[in-house]
């Protein structure tokens, strides 16, 4: 694979330094980020904001370097620019930070942030399935009606199943109407409010929320411990509501650990509706990867495709960085994106832990049996007891994660259970894991424990 255009570049660049850098700096600083632009000896990246090209600039620019540069395999400069249009913002709004002098501030932290939108989150490129349905659904007619649809639209879901995504397609579709919306994350909305209560400008700040036709406040968990904020928020919510002007709220938590989201504010949730994201199935998976492959103009066999939407897990921000990652393999490697190279692409996944492509289905059986101090033989029970069926949902979802056995075969496993039956148990586990620290803990200590069985038996 030859890289031609500087976006497939930057990708295949993005794809190795998720490996290099924590998550939290990743998903903070690099992952909305572009490669606009690559002219002589300068490579320009496009990022959502001043501030961001700020931190990029003085935290990263020598792993980014070195990353491209082995990348291009030849020696570059790195420019930063704030864009929020792919390709479209460049020259005299490059902010132009020389990598390797990293002397130039950063000129403009004033200019207004562009309107913190990533241009890749459109409904056009949001892939529907069957987990995603209704929340889409909701989320274009509240795009294409503000104020009338629904009214808070509440989206909520597990980490990386697109709730960003949609709020994002809402506002670049309201945009494109002519309304006046405003994205914020919930941590945003708290900042700017702390500092207009520090600075005497609460009265502006408010005025502020209450002129715009379309509010998106993302991952609102965030709000939920802040009593003040909580408290602005709900008023900001009411001026809005009461002149019909459309909220939409994502959340990454139950509702139910969200008190925000409770009393109060839920009593005016008439009207309003709550859309759930659930991990997406395996058809939409490949669906994904399929549409994935397309806006980065690469041919990956569909072999290929099918094989990391069965091993990754059921998170697409996971699957875009398994892919990512093979498309850097490929090419440092010099590879062809073969079957082979996907699983080594895989395998090395820092989110995967290492499975062995065999688990043995009744080994999985026993030893989620011993870990909850039952026996396989519970498991196969007819009781819903609450604790057994907790287990048979856990045993489920490892043998559909780590075996390639059948739904029916699984069901089998479990005690003539339906194949629906397990699918269900195991979406609901994989769900909960996005959530749980605790069952995350539980699973993992099933799978280390697996694992001492077969080092021990091999
Ligand atoms: P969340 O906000 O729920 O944590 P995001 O909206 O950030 O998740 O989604 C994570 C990544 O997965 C993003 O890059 C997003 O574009 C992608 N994604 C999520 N859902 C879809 C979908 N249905 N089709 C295409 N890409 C998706
Ligand atoms: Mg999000």
């Amino acid at each position: 694979m030859i890289v031609r255009l500087p976006r497939e570049a930057w990708e295949t660049a993005l794809g190795r330094l998720q490996l290099e850098v924590t998550r939290h700096n990743y998903d903070t600083w690099l992952k909305d980020t572009v490669g606009l632009d690559h002219s002589g000896d300068v490579f320009t990246i496009g990022v959502p904001s001043a501030f961001v090209a700020e931190c990029l600039e003085k935290r990263m620019t020598p792993i980014i370097h070195k990353t491209l540069k082995a990348i291009l395999q030849r020696e570059i400069v790195i420019a930063y620019t704030v864009s929020q249009a792919d390709g479209v913002a460049r020259g005299d709004n490059a902010l132009s930070l020389r990598a390797q002098t990293a002397a130039e501030p950063v000129r403009d932290r004033a200019r207004p942030l562009g309107n913190g939108l990533n241009n890749r989150y459109t409904f056009d490129s949001f892939v529907v399935g069957k987990s995603n349905r209704f929340a889409h659904a909701a989320a274009v007619a509240v795009a294409e009606n503000p104020g009338h649809s629904y009214n808070p639209l509440v989206l909520h879901s597990g980490g990386g199943l697109g709730k960003t995504h949609l709020l994002h397609a809402i506002a670049h579709h309201v945009k494109a109407k002519g309304l006046q919306y405003l994205y914020v994350s919930a941590e945003q909305f708290t900042n700017d409010f702390v500092s207009a209560l520090r600075e005497g400008r609460v009265e502006e700040f408010r005025a502020k929320y209450r002129n715009i036709d379309v509010l998106l406040i993302d991952d609102i968990q965030f709000i939920a411990g802040k009593e003040h904020s909580r408290e602005t928020f709900f008023h900001t919510f009411n001026d809005l509501h009461l002149a019909s002007k459309q909220i939409v709220i994502s959340s990454d938590a139950l509702p139910r650990s969200l008190p925000l989201l409770e009393d109060r504010f839920l009593s005016r949730l008439e009207g309003g509706l709550r859309a759930e994201i659930l991990p997406p199935d395996l058809e939409t998976r490949m669906a994904i990867l399929t549409k994935k492959a397309q806006q980065m103009q690469v041919a990956v066999p569909q072999d290929v495709v099918d094989f990391i939407a069965h091993k990754v897990p059921r998170n697409i921000r996971e699957i875009e960085g398994a892919f990512n990652r093979l498309l850097a393999m490929s090419q440092l490697t010099n590879q062809p994106l073969t079957l082979d190279l996907a699983s080594q692409a895989i395998a090395d996944l820092p989110t995967m832990a290492k499975r062995p492509a065999t688990a043995n289905p009744q080994e999985i059986v026993e030893t989620v049996a011993a870990y909850f101090g039952l026996t396989s033989d519970d498991l196969r029970a007819k009781t819903r007891k609450k604790n057994i069926a907790h287990a048979r949902q856990v045993a489920a979802y490892l043998l559909r994660e780590d075996t390639s056995r059948s739904l029916a075969e699984i069901g089998q496993l479990l005690g003539e259970r339906g194949h629906s039956t397990v699918l269900r148990a195991h979406d609901k586990i994989a769900y909960e894991l996005n959530l749980d620290a605790e069952l995350r803990k539980q699973l993992g200590e099933v799978r280390d424990s697996l694992d001492r069985r077969r080092s021990h038996s091999a």
